[in-house]
């Protein structure tokens, strides 16, 4: 169970209890009475495939190097967050308040409404579409996703998607490594992990 103090305090503060609080600048106010009735699960990986590095967050922050590697002369200049990100070994890392929008989504459409960016919270695992997820990923993704389904009760197990299914031909993430049977089973049956962490 999730106290009702958790609760309280993240409707409050929109702080996950246990993040690392790394701020982005790359977030906005959430448009009047928008809401928040939306998870959205992603992946990412910088450099691509590569994990553990500081590079996702340097991103978020608008401080990779675009010469450290190839690929991040690609991305060079994109201005984009999440609300927190999943590390492969279930640390989690907070950008972007929960009441605030943060842009992770892109142009994007769920059940016919769009610009998710304004009523979603984006959640990115560390990780790559082909690349099986950690079971600390999982838990921690139920953990985080069982907190915000009870502070913003119009998020059901229904309103839990992927990128890819708001902004599909365009994004691809989670991927099919994405187990979502798995997760939705960790979503009914919590271990407790990371809880009260
Ligand atoms: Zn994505």
């Amino acid at each position: 169970m999730i106290s009702e103090s958790r609760i309280a305090s993240l409707r409050q503060t929109g702080r996950l209890s246990g993040a690392v609080w790394c701020p982005s600048p790359n977030f906005g106010p959430r448009p009047e009475g928008a809401g928040i009735s939306l998870l959205v699960v992603h992946n990412i990986s910088l450099p691509p495939g590569q994990f553990g590095g500081p590079e996702i967050q340097d991103f978020f922050c608008n401080r990779l190097d675009p010469t450290a590697h190839p690929y991040f002369e690609t991305i060079a200049g994109v201005q984009v967050s999440a609300h927190a990100l999943i590390r492969r070994d279930g640390k989690v890392i907070q950008f972007v308040s929960l009441l605030d929008r943060a842009w992770h989504a892109g142009r994007s459409c769920f059940d016919g409404r769009e610009e998710c960016n304004d009523f979603s919270i984006g959640i990115e695992l560390e990780g790559a579409d082909d690349i099986p997820y950690t079971e600390a990923q999982y838990q921690r993704l139920a953990d985080i996703a069982r907190q915000v389904m009870a502070a913003w009760p119009e998020i059901g197990p229904g309103r839990i998607t992927g990128h890819s299914d708001i902004a599909p031909g365009r994004k691809t993430d989670p991927g099919p490594a994405f187990d979502w049977s798995h997760f939705m089973a960790c979503l009914t049956a919590p271990r407790g992990f990371g809880e009260n962490a």
